[in-house]
């Protein structure tokens, strides 16, 4: 009796999901005004996650047949670890994660989550398992709670204020005049891009999916704020598989591994001792920031003094 209990609600626990998804990518594409252009293989199956282990193959890709972006990536994200990638604004790092999230298909090469094509995946199993924190956070014109509730529908209103609160966002969503059932938007309650940020971030604690995917997902908040943020973060990302795109060094010393883009290519890879060590690109960019943060402090000072 159990043993046939199970799979069906295991079935029911995926159906669900994948239900969710279905009307997730349905909004997002309403909002973006445009129609998906990836459709799902006639035999395209749910991605099974064992493990959680990501793969890039030699992926190439070209917005523009002219003008290729990536140039042949491959790597690999363990199960449970955290790769980081940084470069240069333009070397093509918001155009991995797009194409993890299957925005786009590859132009050649592969990527592979537990050794399935992503392309022979229901879209919309492939993105209930994913969370994504982008660059640019599109909110819908409704409810500040409906907003973060996106993450995951069934989760309670506790739960959503929960998300909000480790996001560091609660606080300012009471302060709005209807608090959470305040909407967002034109006419509404208008959200900076760190705000954004943040109900993002509460989205993706409450969705806690297996693979987590941030693109400088804390650029837009200050220092303080990102520091306190960083703590929710790293617990959502904890023994989940994650790809981390940063844009302050100082977030990402700790990854498994550190991927260098510049120009399509990876011209660097390793820990970021090793990286330091290597005296590189890495490591013009670590002191760069390390300067500028310097030079901040002291700016600080000499105002806090005068
Ligand atoms: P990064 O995140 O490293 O700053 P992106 O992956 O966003 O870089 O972009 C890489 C390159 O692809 C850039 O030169 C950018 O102008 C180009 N690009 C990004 N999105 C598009 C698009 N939708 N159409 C055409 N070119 C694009
Ligand atoms: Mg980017």
């Amino acid at each position: 009796m159990i043993q046939l209990y199970q799979p069906l609600n295991f079935m029911g626990m995926v159906y669900r999901e994948i239900k969710q998804a279905i009307i997730d990518i349905e909004k997002m594409f309403n909002v973006l005004g445009r129609e998906a252009e990836i459709k799902d293989a006639p035999d395209a199956k749910p991605l099974v996650i064992s493990a959680g282990t990501v793969r890039f193959e030699d992926v190439r890709f070209a917005y523009e047949p002219t003008r290729p972006i990536l140039k042949g990536i491959s790597f690999e994200v363990p199960a449970g670890k955290t790769i980081a990638i940084v470069g240069p604004s333009g070397a093509g790092k918001s155009t991995i994660s797009r194409l993890l999230f299957r925005l786009y298909d590859v132009s050649g090469g592969k990527i592979l989550i537990d050794g399935q094509d992503i392309r022979n995946v229901m879209q919309a199993s492939l993105r209930a398992s994913i969370g994504m924190v982008p660059q640019d956070t599109v909110l819908f014109n409704d409810t500040i709670r409906y907003n973060i509730r996106y993450g995951r529908w069934d989760a309670s209103d506790a739960e959503v204020e929960e998300a909000a609160r480790l996001a560091q966002i609660d606080h300012f969503i009471r302060m709005a005049p209807k608090g959470y059932e305040t909407q967002v938007g034109e006419r509404g309650l208008k959200l900076s891009g760190g705000e954004k940020q943040r109900v993002a971030i509460a989205r993706t604690v409450l969705k806690a999916p297996p693979i987590l995917v941030l693109d400088e997902a804390t650029s837009a908040l200050d220092t303080h704020t990102e520091h306190e943020i960083q703590g929710a973060l790293d617990r959502v990302a904890k023994n989940r598989t994650s790809l981390v795109i940063a844009h302050r060094l100082s977030t990402i010393v700790g990854a498994d591994e550190i991927i260098v883009l510049d120009q399509g290519r990876i011209a660097e890879r390793g820990t970021h001792a090793k990286l330091l060590a290597q005296g590189g690109l890495y490591a013009s960019m670590w002191n760069r920031q390390r300067e500028a943060e310097a030079a901040r402090e002291k700016l600080a000072k000499m105002a806090d003094t005068s």
